[in-house]
């Protein structure tokens, strides 16, 4: 519709029926009519077009920034755990925003803490009925969740989300647990309180805190040795240190073991599990994925819960296919030359080398067993051989093993040292285009750098 109209790149969207546009929200709100008027500024030159529509079309435009020219809301918390004052310099730049914006939550799922929300927020998510919004709790206990965010003046969230409820807006939230603040008791009421605002509250994510080596506590203990006690403090006016620690194996166990009570309870009340333990509780635990039926619609993959059994379930299908159908790559394989088509193993087709995490290797391992396995089974596939090369974050230090904290730079020196012809690496590490990495480096960049090809994939879908 947009090229139809005669919109041009570097147009400025204005106002649609007279109301001024904000941001993407107000675009897609305003949009919603048959007849429609756009006020524009093209070329230092105002500019109005009409069209008639169906409601549900959209235009097809696409925007410089969600928010338009207003920039991001930033948050007015200090949480001691906040990742963004643990990346150390020379990162990509937006990494470095502390944001906290409520359309960015309703747009992309993006957690928010509902401490920066103004009463014309309030109005505004009530009249545009910006549901669901993600909300990260941590703890329902007051205090102690102003002592986590480090905000003295940060409201009552389980009012917060009651009043949320009122003005018809549902909300998936998550606890990142900070051992030992919000663990034991705290947990058991945040779970009780959250399930009490059922069905406002539509899940709960339980995820570990992730620590990096450049977090300001742990470099100070480094320095003192590793005794608390010698850390200084910060200097005048600056609160002290939260002391920090990862979660143990056995605060891990108990977590689980917790999780899944009080799932069966809730199964039996409202149906679903309404709490979910994230992918790397366990992973990190040793334990096995839980079915798809566990994740009740996978309400918050992107916080990487239910995740590893989309990609399990992924493989299966994929397996299925393969076993049935051959590969849409097949067609390339059966140019080759006869003699390079022994059995379902053809020496001249590349061998990929997956890079992924420490934490998730393990299960890539398994994966890759089974694809090797067909592959001596003679089932055709685009790979000769498959092998997975776990890569340990040196950059951000060895706590941190997730796939989507990689840098290219451990890639990089990981993937130099390992034999393939092609490198698999995962979409996780890439930001949301899937263009550039933490370390601001591009999949092109890599290849280069490691002198193969490079793939970028989620799937193994994706890869065969
Ligand atoms: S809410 Fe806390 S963790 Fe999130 S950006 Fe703000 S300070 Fe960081």
């Amino acid at each position: 519709l947009a090229g139809q109209l005669g919109l041009r790149p570097g147009d400025r969207l204005l106002a649609i029926n007279g109301h001024p546009l904000r941001d993407l929200i107000d675009y897609r709100y305003y949009l919603t009519e048959d007849e429609v008027t756009l006020d524009l500024w093209r070329e230092g030159k105002p500019l109005r077009l009409s069209l008639r529509k169906h409601p549900d079309d959209d235009l097809g435009l696409t925007f410089v920034a969600p928010t338009f020219v207003n920039g991001l809301r930033t948050c007015n918390n200090h949480c001691g755990f906040c990742f963004v004052k643990q990346l150390p310099r020379g990162l990509r730049q937006t990494l470095y925003v502390k944001d906290d914006d409520y359309r960015y939550s309703f747009l992309f799922g993006d957690f928010i803490t509902l401490t920066n929300l103004t009463e014309a927020d309030w109005q505004r998510i009530a009249e545009q009925r910006l549901s669901p919004l993600y909300v990260s709790v941590h703890a329902t206990d007051p205090g102690l969740r102003r002592q986590l965010l480090g905000n003295p003046r940060a409201a009552d969230v389980r009012e917060q989300i009651a009043r949320l409820g009122t003005i018809g807006i549902q909300v998936h939230t998550q606890i990142v647990l900070v051992p030992p603040y919000n663990l034991g008791p705290h947990l058991e009421q945040s779970i009780h309180d959250l399930a009490r605002l059922y069905p406002i509250v539509q899940s709960v994510a339980v995820v570990p805190v992730g620590l990096t080596d450049h977090h300001p506590y742990l470099k100070a203990l480094r320095a003192a040795g590793g005794d608390p006690a010698a850390i200084p403090h910060q200097g005048a006016g600056r609160p002290p240190h939260l002391p920090l620690r990862s979660l143990t194996g056995a605060e891990i166990e108990v977590v689980l073991r917790r999780c899944q009570a009080w799932q069966k309870t809730f199964r039996q009340e409202f149906g679903i599990g309404f709490v979910y333990p994230s992918d790397e509780l366990y992973l990190s635990a040793g334990q096995p994925i839980p079915p798809a039926s566990h994740y009740d619609g996978f309400p918050q993959p992107e916080n990487g819960v239910g995740l590893a059994r989309l990609f399990l379930d992924d493989w299966k299908r994929t397996r299925r296919r393969l076993k049935s159908n051959p590969s849409p790559r097949q067609a390339e394989r059966d140019k080759l030359p006869s003699p390079d088509r022994r059995g379902g193993r053809s020496e001249a087709l590349p061998a990929l080398a997956i890079l992924t995490g420490l934490l998730f290797a393990p299960v890539m391992q398994r994966v890759a067993d089974e694809v090797n396995a067909l592959i001596d089974q003679g089932v055709p596939l685009p790979f000769r051989r498959l092998s997975v090369h776990p890569v340990t974050n040196e950059f951000l230090g060895h706590r941190v093993t997730v796939a989507g904290l990689l840098t290219a730079q451990d890639v990089i020196a990981a993937g130099r040292n390992c034999e393939g012809d092609v490198l698999a690496l995962p979409r996780a590490m890439f930001d949301a285009g899937g263009r550039v990495t933490l370390d601001d480096k591009t999949a092109d960049d890599i290849a280069a750098a490691v002198g193969r090809p490079v793939r970028i994939a989620g799937w193994m879908s994706e890869l065969l």
